[in-house]
């Protein structure tokens, strides 16, 4: 507890001193602004993406839309340190949460409070059928708050090799005839000095949802793959791995890969990259997606809105730009998306 307190008011001075400058955008990085939520929607050769912030997505093809790591209330930084209770703020979901009518499920890569803390008040809002998917950990961190026929833990499904276990060949899990993913084993980058904040497993149902900052443990991340269907056939194929991890962790089994459906869309959350060798090298020489959309770069701390969006401190995107250049051909575009950027992907032979 005092390592961790020590390390958040690190971090805290890190923010402060870092001031909110944006560097300027390399070449190789397209930025995506935010815009109203699209008002048609998205046949069946279409796919909409939707940046939330933070880890934060919504993917919608015809009638089948996700959400992952849906995460509006960004507590600031000094709940975290004075290790206060963390507020769900219901109003802002409100206002930004995505219309929930055509959802099939909700995904969470792993349990910080960031990626996980809203999901119980967002399940609630959703259709009673609509699953929550993630570890062991998410299902036993909201085991009061969400009914448990709707927590679905995915470590006996997941491909690749667990923090605590042998390797796994995977297997999807489908949510209907139209969607389907596969969870793959994954990591998380270091947020200071080489350690992982609050990284425990949780093994029991939890009599009470997380408080602070340092209840809500990460557990075993996962990144996963996302196929929308039809007629038993992957339309659109998404990759998405929230947190940085290093590869081979995050990146899908061989036979994944060489099934002949390509990646269409690479969901990369950055936060903290630079303290990875081989992120996202590995997992996009891997994968050779055809678009790349970049999350968690933002700030996660700052009131959430949509009419600007900050980036957090010491994203280094030059150097990140360097990676995806010896990583991806030039042609395969990346976006940086604002809270509330939309891109339309039409299929593509
Ligand atoms: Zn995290």
């Amino acid at each position: 507890m005092g390592l961790m307190r020590y390390l958040l008011t690190g971090l805290l001075l890190a923010v402060i001193l870092s001031g909110c400058g944006m560097e300027p955008l390399p070449h190789r990085i397209t930025e995506l602004s935010a815009t109203d939520f699209p008002s048609t929607s998205p046949a069946s050769d279409e796919l909409d993406v939707v940046f939330l912030g933070t880890g934060g997505v919504y993917l919608r093809s015809a009638d089948n839309a996700i959400l992952g790591d849906p995460f509006f209330s960004n507590p600031p930084i000094s709940d975290w340190v004075l290790l206060r209770p963390l507020q769900v703020r219901e109003d802002i979901i409100d206002r930004y949460l995505p219309p929930l009518e055509q959802l099939q499920g909700i995904l969470v890569a792993h349990v910080h409070h960031d990626h996980a803390m809203d999901v119980p008040y967002i399940a609630s809002k959703a259709p009673p059928h609509v699953g929550v998917y993630g570890s062991n950990t998410l299902r036993n961190s909201l085991f009061s708050q969400i009914a448990p026929q709707r927590l679905i833990a995915l470590n006996e499904m997941a491909a690749g090799q667990p923090d605590d276990g042998r390797e796994q060949s995977g297997q999807w899990v489908y949510l209907n005839q139209q969607l389907r993913l596969l969870p793959v084993f994954s990591g998380h980058a270091p947020h200071l000095m080489g350690k992982v904040f609050n990284s425990d497993q949780i093994t029991q149902p939890l009599a009470q949802v997380p408080q602070t900052v340092l209840d809500w443990q990460s557990g075993q991340a996962l990144s996963f793959v996302i196929d929308f269907m039809e007629d038993d056939t992957p339309i659109f194929r998404v990759f998405y791995q929230s947190s940085a991890a290093e590869a081979p962790h995050g990146v899908p089994p061989a036979w994944l890969l060489q099934d002949g459906k390509a990646v269409d869309l690479a969901l990369l959350g950055i936060a903290n990259h630079g303290r990875l060798q081989n992120f996202p090298l590995g997992v996009l020489e891997a994968l050779q997606p055809k678009h790349v959309m970049i999350l968690h770069w933002d700030r996660f701390w700052d009131e959430y809105t949509q009419s600007e969006t900050l980036p957090a401190p010491g994203l280094k995107l030059a150097a990140l730009a360097d990676k995806l250049n010896s990583a991806l051909p030039a042609d395969v575009p990346v976006y940086l998306p604002g809270r509330g950027a939309h891109l339309r992907l039409k299929e593509s032979p």
